[in-house]
């Protein structure tokens, strides 16, 4: 169980690019960061304008000396100074994704980046090769893989409760976008936008979450071959879609799907992960984060709770108010980023038994969840044709 105690027994310098006063993601990070005192924010080169960036910096308590107009100002004075920043996060529209985190790298910080990690294989070959080279970690924010019951379904898919994983169906699948909203909205305009997001909207944007949900329930899935087909409903998207559908084989034998899509009118994020083994099946819906689904083949349907004391002992960890009260997204968040805190303080001490058997989303997720977007862009533009992975 979680009390708040700093899982370090220090605190951590950071600093933050991005995320600033109207960024949608800026505040979670900060929230999650900071929740278990792991992390204190020092620094930062909050926004695309300085002058809101030292406001907004200066007002989260940032010394304004330390509200920097850019993130090359960022990593060069921080490196000057002794207790210049340790760590930093990325929370910037996606297309900067790649030249921040390799300056980052380059000036000796461990980073947290935003998803997508960047747009190709190449980037994120170059980025995992910086890495190791530089021995600094690249977490990434794959925040829902925080939940404890994703954990939980990962330990009983392992402990064989669910026979041989036979099919497995994704999705993410929001309605907000269902109109172009993108006219009035300058935080759905870039995403929409091929010169900040690259080749995808929603394969990169939505489906890199399920996707990343289910090589977390089932360690080493890997995909073999993959079909796609992608739609533009608002026509001046195009090329990028708002719509998309993956047909996948996976290298254990398993099949899968993925639909992706932003305009589900009238849905939430439903964003849900289906396993089905030989004996039995697991859902899990982040509508309804507290709760996964668990149904053995003839027998009724058992809906498991977070924070019960019946749960596998790794999933309860990161248990933070036990079972009844609800826990959310803030919480899986907090949960990830003690984690990153973990895997920076283990890099640094050069602890790799530690290292060895520790989840967390690394360089290796950012460069799957990448390579995937890729093959996908690929089969639906040579016309949603099979592709070898
Ligand atoms: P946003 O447009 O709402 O905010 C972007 C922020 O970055 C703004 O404060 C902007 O001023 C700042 N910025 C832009 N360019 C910058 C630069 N060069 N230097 C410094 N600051 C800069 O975007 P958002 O919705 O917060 O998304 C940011 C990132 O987070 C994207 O990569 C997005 O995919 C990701 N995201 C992830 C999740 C998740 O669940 N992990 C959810 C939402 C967004």
């Amino acid at each position: 169980m979680i009390n708040g105690i700093n899982p370090l027994g220090h605190s951590l310098r950071w600093g933050m690019v991005g995320g600033g006063e109207t960024s949608q993601i800026g505040y979670i990070h900060r929230s999650a960061a900071q929740r278990d005192s792991a992390f204190t924010l020092l620094a930062g080169a909050f926004d695309v304008n300085a002058e809101r960036g030292l406001a907004f910096g200066t007002a989260l308590g940032v010394q304004p000396e330390r509200c920097y107009p850019d993130y090359e100002s960022l990593f060069a004075a921080e490196a000057a100074r002794e207790d210049g920043i340790q760590a930093v996060s990325v929370a910037t529209p996606n297309n900067t994704h790649f030249a921040i985190c390799r300056a980052a790298l380059q000036a000796g910080l461990h980073v947290i980046c935003e998803k997508p990690l960047c747009f190709t294989t190449q980037e994120a070959d170059e980025l995992e090769r910086l890495s190791a080279e530089k021995n600094k970690i690249i977490g990434v924010t794959y925040g829902y893989a925080g939940y404890q019951l994703i954990h939980q379904a990962r330990e009983m898919i392992a402990a064989g409760e669910l026979g041989d994983i036979r099919i497995i169906n994704m999705q993410f699948a929001h309605g907000f976008h269902s109109e172009a909203v993108e006219l009035k909205n300058p935080s759905t305009r870039w995403r929409v936008d091929p010169r900040f997001v690259g080749p995808s909207y929603v394969l990169g944007d939505l489906a890199t979450h399920p996707l990343f949900i289910a090589e977390t329930m089932v360690p080493g899935l890997q995909v073999k071959r993959l079909m796609c087909a992608r739609q533009s409903f608002i026509e001046s998207r195009a090329p990028l879609e708002d719509n998309a559908y993956v047909l996948m084989e996976f290298r254990n034998g398993a099949v899968g799907s993925m639909w992706a899509s932003a305009v589900n009118a009238g849905a939430m994020h439903s964003q849900k992960i289906r396993i089905t083994g030989s004996r039995a099946s697991l859902e899990w819906w982040d509508e309804q984060p507290n709760q996964l689904r668990y149904e053995v083949q003839g027998e009724p349907v058992r809906i498991l709770e977070r924070g019960m004391g019946y749960l596998n002992a790794r999933a309860l960890e990161e248990d933070r108010i036990s079972g009844g009260h609800a826990e959310g997204l803030f919480e899986a968040w907090s949960n990830l980023y003690r984690r990153f805190a973990l895997a920076i303080d283990a890099t640094d001490r050069g602890d790799t038994a530690f290292l060895s058997d520790f989840w967390y989303p690394d360089v290796h997720a950012g460069l799957a969840g990448v390579r995937w977007v890729e093959n996908c862009v690929r089969s639906a533009d040579a016309g949603a044709v099979w592709v070898e992975c």
